[in-house]
């Protein structure tokens, strides 16, 4: 079955504009558009996966490959080592809103725990 595209379909095929930061075969990495720290960007795998629960077992590499992205991107914007969080939505009670499984790389503020 044809799934319906997603924008993050279109910011994969630059069919719409991003603030992309990171790009490989595997992953792309952006700006999130509605930013909830001063550092916010998304993590997605190129390949599409609509939620978490969608995730095969062989395709654990690819989550992988979203962390070393994300470590590798703290690294670069020297946040490494103030610290940053990473999430991922699940779902309705999750509040996921775009049905492409992606990172969540918050930065540059305290957090606070619990997240709400
Ligand atoms: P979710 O709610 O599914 O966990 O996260 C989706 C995220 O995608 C939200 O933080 C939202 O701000 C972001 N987002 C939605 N549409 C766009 C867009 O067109 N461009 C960018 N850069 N981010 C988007």
């Amino acid at each position: 079955m044809e799934l319906e595209p997603t924008i993050f379909d279109k910011i994969i095929n630059k069919e719409i504009p991003a603030d992309i930061v990171f790009e490989n075969d595997c992953v792309l990495a952006f700006k999130d558009i509605n930013p909830q720290a001063p550092v916010h960007v998304l993590f997605i795998p190129k390949l599409r996966i609509n939620t978490i629960n969608d995730l095969k077992d062989d395709q654990a590499q690819i989550i992988g490959e979203l962390f070393l992205a994300a470590r590798d991107y703290a690294k670069q914007i020297t946040e490494d080592e103030n610290g940053y969080r990473v999430i991922m939505n699940c779902n309705e009670n999750g509040q996921q809103s775009v049905f492409h499984i992606h990172l969540h790389f918050m930065a540059g503020r305290q957090m606070q725990w619990p997240p709400g």
